[in-house]
């Protein structure tokens, strides 16, 4: 692991490298280990794809110095983005629905990007109908988080080798929460490509859709509301990543149960991660459970999740307060 002692030239290079936490109410004979993402220097996981996507970009030409991107994101996309296009010399337009947290959209606009605001009850799909033709506009390239190889890439040239590294490639199950499927698909197409029976579960809020996947209904189940920020789907059709192919499980999180969890691991782990954290931690749990009561086969004893950012991004929606209080 980078231990950056030596003074580095860009914050950039402290993108990734981030430390893998035992999390401690997991079953002895089976550990559950997190990826602490808020440990980029945009405190979450699209600090990865932020810099990775553009630099690619760049060296392909999709985008030059001066250009604008514009992006559909709850937030953490716009933000890890913001962060690379400030130091890459590119200019940055985010929409973002409403609903999502204001201390996201302040750091956006804190580094240096316009933010577009769309209306809640259109939900992402909204946002990403909206940044298509703001592009047109202002002739900006939408890197395309939902669709675009690149956000799989990232995981996987960077955030599964990490991983790999650091347990010695004993990795049983993969377990991550799903917004666009970029984080799962990357670290779980590189263990299964090393070893064809990782065990993989998605993990989805209850109200999202992504069982829709896996249904040949072509009206599938409706869709809900939900609090977890930052993972889910109102709508397959906008998610061009996600392979059921590449699914054993897929884990639905109650809101109440991700809340719960996020509050157990800040009292008992010491740990201030946001909503999508507690889901995966549930379903991560969970699925060593299984293992470990032989429920369900996997090539080594473990199981590697991602905790994607952190609480303090949430305390004006109330995180912390009762069920009823926290906003989502
Ligand atoms: N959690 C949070 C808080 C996020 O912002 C995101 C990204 N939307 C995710 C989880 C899911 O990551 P991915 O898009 O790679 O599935």
């Amino acid at each position: 692991m980078t231990t950056h002692r030596e003074p580095l030239s860009s914050v950039l290079e402290t993108v990734g490298e981030t430390p893998l936490v035992a999390v401690h109410a997991a079953p002895d004979e089976v550990p559950v280990y997190a990826k602490l993402e808020s440990f980029n220097p945009g405190a979450s996981v699209k600090d990865r794809i932020g810099t990775y996507m553009l630099e690619r970009m760049l060296d392909d030409g999709t985008v030059e110095p001066g250009d604008t991107v514009v992006e559909p994101t709850a937030g953490n996309t716009g933000i890890g983005f913001a962060v690379a296009a400030g130091q890459l010399d590119v200019e940055a337009v985010f929409v973002v629905p409403e609903r999502f947290s204001e201390e996201k959209q302040q750091l956006m606009r804190a580094l240096g990007a316009e933010v577009v605001n769309t209306p809640t009850e259109e939900g992402m799909e909204g946002a990403i109908r909206r940044a298509g033709e703001l592009a047109d506009e202002r002739n900006g390239v939408v890197p395309q988080q939902f669709s675009n190889p690149l956000n799989v890439e990232t995981h996987y040239e960077r955030t599964a080798p990490e991983i790999d590294e650091a347990l010695d490639g004993e990795v049983g199950a993969v377990v991550a929460g799903c917004g666009t499927a970029g984080t799962l698909m990357g670290i779980a197409r590189y263990f299964r490509e090393r070893d064809p029976d990782t065990y993989v579960a998605a993990v989805e809020p209850e109200g999202s859709v992504y069982e829709r996947f896996f249904q040949d209904d072509p009206d599938g189940p409706t869709h809900g509301e939900y609090k977890t920020e930052g993972i889910g789907t109102s709508d397959i059709a906008t998610n061009e990543l996600f392979d059921p192919a590449m699914v054993d499980e897929l884990v639905t999180v109650p809101d109440e149960r991700a809340q719960e969890e996020l509050k157990r691991l800040a009292r008992e782990e010491g740990q201030l991660v946001a909503s999508s954290a507690g889901a995966a931690s549930v379903a991560a749990r969970q699925v060593a459970e299984q293992i470990r009561d032989g429920e369900v086969d996997a090539p080594y004893d473990s199981v590697v999740t991602v905790f994607p950012d952190s609480s303090e991004r949430y305390l004006s929606k109330g995180i912390y307060d009762s069920f009823e209080e926290w906003q989502g």
